[in-house]
C-alpha cells in the first residue's frame, strides 16, 4: 500500500487553492461540499469559478501566490499553470507539515485525491495510487451503478437510531446481528423504495420487538471457493464470506480469495496438504460443531466445490447429527475451472460423450481404480490428486487398451496467474516427473478433447502475444 486512505475533516477550516482555472474549480467544488473555508489565490478566475465565488463563503485574493498565504491552512491545492509555482507551494507546505496536492505532479503531492462516490454520509473513495486515474474512474462508475442512491439515507437512518440501539443491545455481537438484519432486510428495502416514514416505523418496531437477550444460534456455511481465480466465486459465497465471524479454510483456498473475507473475522487454517493434515478430519468436524454452538457464523471455506473430493459431506453429516443449521454453496470444481482456463472442453460432440472425475490418490502406490471402466473410447477422464500417480496412470490406461498416443494435459495451479499446462501423451507422461518439477495442485485430463487445447487456449495468451511482439 503506497498511500494510507483517510477521510479528512475540513469543515470550517482554511483550505487554500492556488490557481483559478478548470482544475482549481473542480477542487473548489469538492472542498465546498465538505464545508471548507476556502481561499483562492489567483490573479484571474475562470467564469465557472467566479460563479462559485458568488454563491459560496469563499475569499478570493486577486494576485499571485505569496508565502504567507499558507498561514493557518489545514490543506493546500497547488493548481496554478506554472510548475515552478506549484513546486514552491509544495515545498513550503511540506516544510510546514500541511497536506498538499499539486495537480498532475505526483512527486509534489503529500496526498492524492481519490475518485469518489458520494452517498453522504456514505463516502466511497477509489484510488490506484496515482497509477491510473482512468481505471479509478472506471471502477467508480461500476460501483456507482450498483450502490443505490438511497444508501446515504440508510446510513442517516442508522445514525439517528444508533444510541437507542446501543442501549437496547448491550452485547456488541447482538448489536451487529441486529444491524445486519436491518440493513439487509425489510427496513432497507422500504427505504430504497422511497418509503422513508414506513422504514422508520419498521425500524422502531424491530428495536422494540427483538428480544434483547435473544442468543442467535450459530450456523455453518460450507462454501466452495473455486479453483483459485477470485473472480470465479459466486455472489452467495461472497456475501457469506463477508458475514462470517470465523473462517476455517484449507490449503487449496487461494490468497486473493481469502483476502475477500471480512477483515475482522477470526481465521483458522485447517491444512490438508497431502500427508500432513494440519488438523485431522475429526478435529475439523468437532471444531465446526464447537464454534457453531458458541453462536458463531462459521464459514468453512474449501477449494473448488465442497462436494467434489472435498469431504464436505462428512463435515455436514456431523453438523446434521448435532442439529446445527448449515448451508452449502457450490463452487467451480478444479476440473471445470482448469479445463476452461486451459481451453479444453471436457465433452465435445466429436471427441467425448462422457466425462469422469476420479481421485488419483492411490493408497500405498497400489492401484485400486477400476481401470477397465476408465479406459473407454470417447470418454474424458479427470484425475484429482494424481500428482504422485502419474506413471501408474499412464501405464495402466495403456495396459487396459487406450492408445499410447492419447493426449494428456496436466494443469498446474489452474486459473491462477501461475497456471502452467503440460501437454503429453499416455506414453510420454510416464517419465514426466523426472523431466519436470511439478507442483501441486495439479489436475490431469486424459482424452482426445485435450487436442483442442492448441486451438482453444486463451488464458494468459494475450501476455504471451505481447511478449512475442
Ligand atoms: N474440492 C476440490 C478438490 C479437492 S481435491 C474441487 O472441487 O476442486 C484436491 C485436488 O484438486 C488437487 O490435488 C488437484 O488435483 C485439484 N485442484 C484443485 N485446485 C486446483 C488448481 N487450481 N489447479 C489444478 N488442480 C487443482
Amino acid at each position: 500500500m503506497d498511500y494510507l486512505p483517510i477521510f479528512l475533516k475540513v469543515e470550517d477550516r482554511k483550505c487554500l487553492v492556488a490557481g483559478g482555472g478548470k482544475v482549481a474549480t473542480r477542487k473548489v467544488t469538492l472542498l465546498m461540499r465538505a464545508g471548507a473555508r476556502i481561499t483562492i489565490v489567483s490573479p484571474q478566475l475562470c467564469d465557472e469559478l467566479r460563479a462559485l465565488l458568488e454563491q459560496g463563503a469563499m475569499t478570493h485574493v486577486a494576485r499571485e501566490f505569496q508565502d504567507e498565504d499558507l498561514h493557518d491552512c489545514v490543506l493546500v491545492i497547488a493548481a496554478t499553470d506554472a510548475k515552478a509555482v506549484n513546486r514552491r507551494i509544495s515545498e513550503l507546505a511540506n516544510a510546514q507539515r500541511i497536506p498538499v496536492n499539486a495537480v498532475d505532479s505526483p512527486d509534489l503531492c503529500s496526498f492524492i485525491m481519490p475518485s469518489m462516490i458520494d452517498r453522504s454520509p456514505v463516502q466511497i473513495a477509489v484510488s490506484t495510487g496515482g497509477a491510473s486515474p482512468v481505471l479509478a474512474r472506471l471502477l467508480r462508475s461500476r460501483l456507482e451503478s450498483f450502490i443505490p442512491a438511497a444508501y446515504g439515507r440508510l446510513a442517516q437512518l442508522v445514525d439517528d437510531y444508533r444510541d437507542r440501539v446501543k442501549q437496547r443491545f448491550t452485547v456488541p455481537d447482538q448489536r451487529r446481528y441486529f444491524w445486519e438484519n436491518i440493513l439487509q432486510g425489510r427496513v432497507a428495502e422500504l427505504l430504497f423504495a422511497g418509503h422513508e416514514e414506513k422504514a422508520r416505523i419498521a425500524l422502531e418496531e424491530a428495536i422494540d420487538d427483538t428480544d434483547a437477550h435473544y442468543n442467535d444460534p450459530g450456523e455453518v456455511y460450507l462454501v466452495g471457493a473455486g479453483p483459485g481465480d477470485p473472480d470465479l466465486i459466486t455472489f452467495r459465497a461472497l456475501r457469506l464470506m463477508q458475514q462470517a465471524d470465523v473462517v476455517v479454510y484449507d490449503r487449496l483456498v487461494s490468497e486473493p480469495v481469502l483476502d475477500m473475507v471480512r477483515r475482522d473475522a477470526e481465521i483458522i487454517y485447517a491444512g490438508k496438504a497431502r500427508d500432513q493434515h494440519t488438523l485431522s478430519q475429526e478435529t475439523i468436524n468437532q471444531l465446526l460443531v464447537r464454534l457453531a454452538k458458541e453462536g458463531k457464523r462459521v464459514l468453512r471455506l474449501k477449494g473448488g466445490d465442497p462436494f467434489i473430493f472435498g469431504r464436505g459431506g462428512e463435515e455436514i453429516e456431523t453438523l446434521a447429527g448435532e442439529g446445527i443449521p448449515f448451508q452449502v454453496v457450490p463452487g467451480i470444481t478444479a476440473a471445470s475451472g482448469c479445463a476452461s482456463y486451459a481451453g479444453i472442453p471436457l465433452t465435445h460432440r466429436d471427441y467425448a460423450q462422457s466425462c469422469i472425475f476420479v481421485t488419483g490418490h492411490l493408497k500405498d502406490g497400489s492401484v485400486d481404480l477400476d481401470w477397465e471402466r476408465l479406459a473407454k473410447p470417447a470418454q474424458t477422464i479427470v484425475f484429482y490428486m494424481g500428482l504422485h500417480s502419474i506413471p501408474a496412470i499412464g501405464r495402466e490406461l495403456v495396459a487396459h487398451g487406450l492408445p499410447e498416443t492419447t493426449p494428456v494435459a496436466l494443469v498446474q495451479q489452474g486459473t491462477t496467474c501461475d497456471q502452467r499446462v503440460y501437454i503429453e501423451t499416455l506414453g510420454s507422461m510416464q517419465d514426466l516427473a523426472e523431466r519436470e518439477t511439478l507442483k501441486p495442485p495439479t489436475i490431469i485430463i486424459v482424452g482426445e478433447v485435450v487436442s483442442l487445447h492448441e486451438k482453444l487456449s486463451w488464458f494468459g495468451m494475450k501476455n504471451k502475444q505481447a511478449a512475442a511482439d
